[in-house]
This record gives structure tokens, sequence and C-alpha cells, in this order.
């Protein structure tokens, strides 16, 4: 059945949590103390699956099972294929190891410098600041370290990956990610950006965050404040189907955007979430009108136990294609595979191309007519000295 979703509803409210005076409902503190995060908890607002009652049990050894009251609310308690309950909610799928898969499919570690520094492109690098987050992703790319469940003890060594900024010029752009970067506290926010903002030849400061995503009340004016301060700072957020996208996030969004942080979105390609046309289209229509631009669908990276959210590349092309031409340029994301074993990300995006020969190339555009655009200039009049008529404008 194709998706279809009321567009002017944007879901807001405290749902299971209406008895909660509305100051602890919006006070970020309250959201965090008060996540579920065992079975026992979940089991009081919906009734598990046998497959999610081993999954939760399997999590704790794995990432750890966390979601904010605020993001509960808006999962369909009565459908256990419910697109947002598969991203937060454990299924048992998640202890079978498959082929391919590896810890750190994307080799930070062995790109890491300093601990928490990945250095893999000339010109940038990420900084892992924390391995928190809000809640957790069952698909999380850095599953290995995030929560901590597998014992990896995290220690980001903020010394250490500063320097190691400081003392490499070509170093002009800087990602905070984690973990979530907004689980930090004001203070060290201020001062982490401050130090970066300090260092001469980084020109450009990004944060990723899934924050506003699962804690929207985070973002508060008292951050927005800091990036102000600091700006331009630039966030990429994490939403992945339009339910995601309420009131609050959109508020949320809307203050970020007020305090001169653009905004661009990263959806993570998943089997039974997202691996649709329609409701991608309907995502990336709500993004934009979040002030977020589109910027990245991931195809997910190969992490162990993430098998039973990998959807086929095809289908991924399809996706795009389904957008390209149809909707809004600014709505396209660029679709990439984040090569395993830590080659980068890399355009995978449909072909449209058909031949380029030294005369011409030919393509098909999004409804699959075939054009020709000739690169050879061949005269056909020869005008020199004679007078051009007026009218004429060259
Ligand atoms: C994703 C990523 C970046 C940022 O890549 P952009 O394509 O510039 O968004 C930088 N460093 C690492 C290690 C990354 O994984
Ligand atoms: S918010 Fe990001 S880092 Fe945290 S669990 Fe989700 S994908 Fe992983």
């Amino acid at each position: 059945m194709p998706y279809t979703e009321d567009r002017s509803i944007w879901f807001e409210g405290q749902g299971l949590w209406a008895h909660v005076p509305a100051a602890d409902w919006q006070d970020w503190t309250w959201q965090l103390k008060n996540r579920l995060t065992t079975v026992e908890q979940l089991e009081r607002y919906l009734t598990l699956t046998p497959e999610e009652k081993a999954g939760c049990l399997f999590a704790t050894h794995k990432l750890a099972l966390a979601i904010t009251p605020y993001f509960f609310n808006l999962i369909d308690r009565s459908d256990p294929n419910c697109p947002l309950r598969k991203q937060v909610i454990p299924r048992s799928d998640e202890s079978v190891i498959s082929s391919g898969e590896m810890l750190d499919s994307l080799g930070e570690d062995s790109h890491s410098p300093v601990p928490g520094l990945v250095h893999r492109y000339p010109d940038r690098v990420l900084f892992l600041v924390t391995d928190r987050c809000a809640a957790y992703c069952r698909y999380c790319t850095r599953s290995r370290l995030v929560s901590n469940a597998q014992d990896y003890n995290f220690h980001p060594e903020y010394e250490q990956a500063l320097r190691h900024i400081e003392a490499h010029p070509e170093i002009r752009d800087v990602l905070l990610s984690g973990g979530d970067p907004l689980l930090l506290s004001d203070k060290k926010l201020d001062h982490l950006l401050g130090r970066l903002r300090a260092i001469k030849h980084v020109e450009f400061i990004r944060i990723g965050s899934r924050i506003p995503v699962f804690l929207p009340q985070r973002i508060t004016p008292a951050l927005c404040a800091i990036f102000k301060k600091h700006g331009p700072i630039w966030m990429s957020i994490h939403v992945n189907h339009p339910k995601e996208a309420t009131q609050e996030l959109k508020d949320a969004c809307e203050r970020l955007s007020f305090a001169g942080v653009p905004l661009g979105n990263q959806s993570v390609l998943l089997k039974g979430v997202n691996d649709d046309a329609d409701v991608m289209q309907a995502l990336v229509h709500r993004l934009l009108r979040m002030r977020v631009r589109p910027y990245y669908i991931y195809q997910m990276d190969l992490i162990t136990g993430g098998a039973h959210f990998k959807v086929d590349v095809r289908q991924g092309i399809e996706i795009i294609r389904a957008l390209r031409g149809h909707t809004t340029g600014y709505a396209v994301p660029q679709y990439v595979i984040d090569a395993p074993g830590g080659g980068g990300k890399v355009p995978i995006n449909p072909d449209y191309v058909e031949q380029i020969t030294d005369d011409e190339v030919i393509f098909r555009n999004f409804e699959g007519k075939r054009f020709h655009y000739p690169l050879k200039a061949v005269p056909v009049q020869e005008n020199a000295g004679k007078v051009m008529p007026a009218e004429i404008h060259l």
C-alpha cells in the first residue's frame, strides 16, 4: 500500500505522560531521567513480541536500550512493525552475525591519530566527543563503543585531539559527533566550540546530532545562544521517517535556524522503516518545511547484527530516481555508501548518462526521455565582417 499521511498534522503533546507537569515534560533533564531502559519499563506500556523481548535481553551486551518518553510517544504501540519502534526497540535479529559484518566497519579505529579523532579525509576530521546518546538506534554504526555495552571504555582525549587539530593546518573542517555531542553540558560545549574557533585554520565547524529528534527539549535558548556566539555552526540532524517530524522537532529546528545554524539531515536507509519512495518523499518534504536540507541517505554500514535492516542498493537508487526531477531539487539528498574498511563516503546515484563521446553526451531525463548535448562546436555560419542586426545580442 502506498504511504499516505495527513500533511497538515504535526504530532504534538504529552501522550502517555499527560499527567506530568508541562514544565517537567519540557525539561530535557526530566526526559533523560525518565528514559525507558528495561524490559519491565517497556512492558508497562506495550506488549513486546518474543523477538523484541529476547532482543532487549541481548542488548545489554551489544548496545544499551534507552528511549526518551518524548520519542516513545511517537511509537504505534499496537503495531510491532511501526517504523519508529524498529529503530529503538531491539530484536533478537541483533544477535545474528552475518558475512561481511564488522565491529568497526568503517575502520575508524585504524584512522585515529588520537582516541576519538578520525582523520580520514585530507581537510577534515571527525571528533567523537562522547559515547552517550539520548536514545539508542539499533543500527548504530558505532555500536562498538556507543553506550559502552561492549566494554569499549571510550574516553575522548579532548586536549590531545585539539592539539592534533592545532598541529595540522590542513584541517579546515571539524565535525563533532559521538555518541551525541549535545549531551555535553552547555558549559563544556561553549568551551569546546570556543577552543575550536580559536584555531585560525579551522574554518568550518559542524555537529552531528540526533538530539533534536530524540530530545528536542535540549535545544534551549541558552544552547542556541552558544551556537550563535561561536557561529557559524552547522548541524546535521538524523531523521529517518516522516512520523519523527513533530511540532516539537519543527520548533527546535526553528530555534536553531534563528540562531544562525544551517541544518542538514542524514537518514539511514532501513528495511521496513524508510525503504520506500513514498515514505522518503513525505520525509524530505517535511524536512524542507522545517528548514532542513536533506544531505545524505546512507546505505547501512556493515555492523554486526545489522542484517535485518539491510536494504538492496538497487532499491535505494530507485528511491533517489523517484525524487530527482519529480520534486524540489533541494529535497533530493545524496545516496552514499561509506566504503567498508574506511574508504570514505561514495555517492551511489542513478545513472542518467548513457554515453559520452568526443562529440556528445547522451542522457535521459527524469521521465526517461533521451537527450543529446553536443560537445563539439562546429561553425555552421561564417559572419566575420558582416554588420549584425541590432536586435541580435551576442
Ligand atoms: C562522514 C565523515 C566526514 C564528513 O564527510 P562529509 O562528506 O564532508 O560530510 C568526515 N570524516 C569522517 C571520518 C567521516 O566519516
Ligand atoms: S544517535 Fe547516532 S550515535 Fe547515537 S545511537 Fe543513534 S546513530 Fe548511534
